[in-house]
């Protein structure tokens, strides 16, 4: 037998499901109504309770699942539903109408918990009348695998304005509790990673201070050492050009070829000591420039003053193709000519006995700027080194075919040289044939 209560209640989740659900109101005898709504109930995964003012079950139906009616009846709503325990005050003051709702959000339980055998097969038998909600004739309950969430809502009963007890809905919301279950373990995931990727920041600020401190220390080591060497080697230059000229006596040629070889040896320590300074100061900052107005012919006659000799002593000719006019180059003397100097060297050096050379200057493609070449019949550069030259200690792998010394420094040196003075260097090589160097810097007018 239906009682009454229950009648009504029915009714009014038959409307509001159906109206919903099929958009059309049937009129139905109680019977199929109980039916229909347990069907839909059943579907959609949701269960309810009704208690009295003593919080004990007079009305349970739905999923069973979420609420086990057989179980329900008579019981207290918190030894039904355990989660409540411990909201005793929150009931209470629903029933005393202070408290309009209680939810109780994704509740997680495991498949264990739920015995729907004898209900399923009870509800399938009272089906007859209707036909079964899926082709295989089983009532789905939608599967979260091995456990699955439940929303729990307490709400006031009422009855002619009075609230006589609670309605306890109890609804299945296992797909909306896997996401967030899965959001929340991605959330963990991300946190873990992201105290992972700090720890390690720290760790890599640490090693990167070290590294700081210790390329400092190197630069310190670079620069003192560098100094306390140049000071007893200039010594020791000047000394043997005295001894050389016959300062201290005359000397035969026998005597004056070791003194010779120890002048070259000592100018070419001088040369690395001072590059090793320069490559320190370019890395520090500390490279001053003397920017002038400087005309390009005073450039070209202080380098070809030193470098006419060595290439003459090559057996390697020297030819020079400068603009009629004179040029006003900004730029600082000194600087440039170590560049333009460094780039005739390594043109002798690399450039076979008997070669030849040429320099040339005359007006660069960037407007405002004027360009220097130079140009050799060498043995070219690698096309797969070509892109490290500039690099710090690096020679070419045919860098010693000329029997040429060099530490792997003035390239880099001249670029840095070059481009503090606003100015650009390329090159041009092809191995075998030569190389043709080229740099810029900005025009003084
Ligand atoms: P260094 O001449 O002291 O070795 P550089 O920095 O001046 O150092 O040059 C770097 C390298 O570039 C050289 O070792 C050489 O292999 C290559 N190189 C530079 N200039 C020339 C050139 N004119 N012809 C061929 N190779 C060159």
């Amino acid at each position: 037998m239906v009682c009454a209560k229950r009648k009504r209640i029915l009714t009014i989740y038959i409307r509001a499901l159906s109206r919903t659900h099929f958009g059309i109101i049937f009129i139905l005898n109680v019977e199929q109504s109980i039916h229909i709504l347990r069907l839909l109930l059943q579907n959609r995964g949701i269960s309810y309770a009704i208690t009295d003012r003593n919080f004990v079950v007079t009305l349970a139906d739905g999923a069973p699942y979420c609420i086990d009616q057989s179980l329900a009846l008579g019981r207290r709503i918190d030894v039904v539903l355990p989660e409540l325990i411990g909201s005793e005050a929150e009931l209470q003051a629903i029933l005393d109408g202070e408290l309009p709702r209680l939810q109780f959000p994704l509740i997680n339980r495991s498949r264990g918990d739920r015995e729907t055998s004898t209900f399923l097969d009870d509800l399938n038998a009272q089906l007859q009348f209707f036909p079964p909600a899926h082709d295989n004739g089983e009532v789905e309950i939608s599967d979260g695998g091995d456990s699955y969430y439940l929303t729990i809502t307490v709400l006031p009963h009422q009855r002619y304005g009075e609230i006589t007890g609670l309605i306890v809905f109890v609804e299945d919301v296992t797909e909306e509790g896997l996401i967030q279950q899965r959001i929340t373990q991605h959330r963990n995931e991300l946190t873990l990673l992201r105290d992972q990727l700090a720890r390690q920041n720290v760790r890599l600020q640490a090693a990167n201070r070290e590294l700081q401190q210790l390329d400092e220390l190197k630069s310190r080591f670079v620069t003192v050492a560098a100094h306390e060497l140049r000071t007893p080697l200039t010594a020791i230059s000047g000394y043997t050009e005295l001894l050389r000229d016959g300062s201290f006596g005359l000397l035969d040629e026998r005597q004056r070829r070791p003194l010779t070889i120890i002048a070259q040896s000592t100018d070419r320590l001088l040369e690395i000591i001072n590059n090793l300074l320069d490559v320190s100061r370019i890395e520090t900052g500390r490279v001053q420039l003397n920017m002038c107005s400087t005309p390009l012919q005073q450039i070209i006659r202080r380098c070809l003053d030193e470098y006419h000799l060595v290439v003459k002593k090559r057996g390697q000719t020297l030819t020079v193709d400068l603009p009629s006019d004179t040029p006003l180059l900004l730029c600082d003397l000194a600087r440039t000519v170590q560049v333009l100097g460094n780039l005739l060297g390594n043109a002798s050096k690399y450039t076979p006995e008997g070669g030849s050379i040429h320099l040339s200057a005359g007006p660069a493609a960037q407007a405002g700027y004027f360009q220097i070449a130079v140009q050799d019949t060498g043995v070219g550069i690698p096309l797969a080194e070509q892109q490290r030259i500039f690099g710090t200690f690096y020679r070419a792998s045919n860098a010693d075919q000329t029997n040429a010394a060099g530490a792997g420094l003035g390239l880099h040196i001249s670029r840095s040289l070059v481009e503090l003075q606003g100015g650009e260097i390329h090159f041009e090589s092809e191995p075998g044939q030569g190389s043709t160097f080229f740099f810029t810097l900005p025009l003084a007018e």
